[in-house]
C-alpha cells in the first residue's frame, strides 16, 4: 500500500463533481481529505490516496482527464533550520505530532511522514522559519 498526497485545483464547472466519492468507489482508494477550500471561483482540494500505486496513477489520470490540475504534494513544509530558534511552538500546535524536540541537542526536529498538510504551523512560527512548500 501506498499513501501519497495531492494538491486538486478545480474549477467551478467541476466543482460539483463527487470526486472523492469515484475515488473510492472506481479505483478502490482511501481518501483522506485534508484541507478543502471551495468558492465561486472553483476550489483546492488537498488529500491522501491509500491504495496500490497503479490504481493512485489510474486516479490522477482520471482527475487530470476531468480538467483537475493534480500536483503531487511531496514536501508540504520547509522548516528553516538557519532560522528556528527551537522555541516549540510548532510542536503544541502540530495535530499529528510532526515537529518533536531532540531530548539530546534540545533542537527542534520536523518529521516530514508525519505532516498531514494543514499549514497550521507556518503563522505560528515566531520567526517564520516554517514555509509553505508544494514543489521539489
Ligand atoms: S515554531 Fe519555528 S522557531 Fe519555534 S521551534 Fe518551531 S520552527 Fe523553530
Ligand atoms: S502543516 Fe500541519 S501537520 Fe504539517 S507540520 Fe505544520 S502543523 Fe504539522
Amino acid at each position: 500500500m501506498t499513501v501519497k498526497k495531492f494538491l486538486l485545483t478545480f474549477n467551478p464547472e467541476i466543482a460539483g463533481e463527487p470526486i472523492t466519492y469515484r475515488m473510492v468507489k472506481d479505483f478502490d482508494l482511501m481518501v483522506n481529505i485534508l484541507r478543502a477550500e471551495i468558492d465561486e471561483h472553483g476550489g483546492r482540494l488537498m488529500l491522501a490516496l491509500e491504495g496500490s500505486g497503479p490504481q493512485i496513477q489510474k486516479a490522477v489520470r482520471y482527475l487530470e482527464d476531468s480538467g483537475v490540475n493534480v500536483q503531487e504534494l511531496k514536501e508540504f513544509i520547509r522548516k528553516d533550520d538557519t532560522r528556528c530558534t527551537n522555541c516549540g511552538m510548532c510542536i503544541s500546535i502540530c495535530p499529528s505530532s510532526a515537529y518533536q524536540m531532540d531530548r539530546k541537542t534540545w533542537k527542534v526536529l520536523f518529521l516530514n511522514e508525519k505532516c498531514i498538510a494543514c499549514g497550521m504551523c507556518i503563522d505560528a512560527c515566531p520567526p517564520g522559519a516554517i514555509r509553505l512548500r508544494t514543489q521539489d
